[in-house]
């Protein structure tokens, strides 16, 4: 099975330096905070090394205790740039073709995976293309289309009223501003920064459930609450980054840190994350738990961006296909 082009061209092997420069670390809890800058520097060639079967690291650096907000913000930026080079493709895992598109897709998304609504999202923009169309459905048509996404009546309802109110409030456009987002039905401000950033390019930061897990897991933030956890690590990044940030964490969420069993063993950040060990740190072991095309498996896109396959990614099938 193809490697991506990110786990291509990290793979030349400087394992042994790695292995060195993270050994380094158990020495003394006084050289943590260096050795870990300096084995960041060679996370992503580890990584790539172990998805080819090679033992990752065994040893982590742990925060200290106490650790400043200048070495969080360090520490949490140099987690995003080893994301941003295992996952250079990262992209929205929806299919759209305009911000319409985008904002019924989301919200179609609920308790289900972009897997299953991008399957689900052709027959129903081939029906009904704007949301004039959308608005003057027949629920029960609609219904049938959406049954496969689960909660599909609440869904049908919230995406017809969503393309009411956008006819009737904003003349049948997808407005650009997140206080205007958030008042459509079925639109909270995690759907609105999607919308926003990935429709408008407008920074955003998504806090779902895996944005949620890892930030815990990297001790970003201490904060429970979606909002708050948005404003914690909003502070800890300029708003250039946030897109392609929440981008990075949710891929890595999807494919390696999961929620019941990380691939810590695998896991091209382990240096830098103080949860190292709750998931499976056997390299053979965590190999097996990688998904997408991480683990040589299709996406979630039907129609994926011409990146992410030059990089190797396969494109989903389409609904019954498999
Ligand atoms: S918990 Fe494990 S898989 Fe998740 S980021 Fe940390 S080392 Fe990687």
């Amino acid at each position: 099975m193809k490697k991506s082009a990110a786990v291509k061209k990290a793979a030349p092997a400087k394992k042994t330096a790695a292995v060195k420069k993270t050994a380094a670390v158990k020495k003394s809890a006084a050289v943590k905070k260096s050795a870990a800058v300096k084995k960041a520097t060679v996370a992503p060639k580890k990584a790539a090394a172990a998805v080819e079967g090679v033992p990752a690291a065994k040893t982590v650096a742990k925060p200290p205790k106490g650790e400043s907000q200048t070495a969080l913000v360090r520490r949490a930026r140099r987690i995003n740039r080893e994301l941003a080079e295992v996952y250079p493709y990262a992209h929205p895992e929806l299919d759209f073709e305009n911000p319409f598109q985008l904002v019924v897709a989301t919200v179609l998304s609920a308790q289900t995976t972009d897997l299953r609504v991008n399957q689900t999202t052709p027959a129903l923009f081939a029906k009904y293309p704007t949301p004039e169309d959308l608005a003057a459905a027949n629920p029960e048509e609609v219904e049938e289309i959406l049954r496969p996404t689960g909660f599909f009546r609440a869904k049908t309802k919230s995406v017809i009223g969503l393309s009411k109110a956008l006819v009737e409030q904003f003349g049948g456009e997808v407005p650009g501003r997140l206080e205007d987002l958030v008042k459509l039905p079925g639109v909270g401000r995690k759907t609105a920064f999607v919308v926003l950033g990935n429709a408008f390019g407008r920074p955003g930061i998504t806090v779902d459930t895996h944005f949620q897990r890892l930030v815990k897991r990297w001790q970003w933030t201490d904060q429970t609450d979606p909002d708050k956890i948005e404003a914690a690590v909003g502070a800890l990044f300029p708003r250039s980054d946030w897109t392609d940030l929440s981008h990075h964490v949710i891929w890595h969420g999807r494919r390696i840190c999961h929620a019941r069993k990380p691939a810590c063993g695998v896991c091209p950040i382990a240096p830098l994350c103080p949860a190292y060990g709750e998931g499976e740190t056997d390299p053979e072991k965590a190999k097996k738990l990688l998904k997408y095309e991480k683990g040589g498996f299709p996406g979630q896109r039907l129609k994926p961006p011409q990146a992410y396959l030059d990089a190797g990614g396969k494109a989903a099938p389409p609904l019954g296909a498999g």
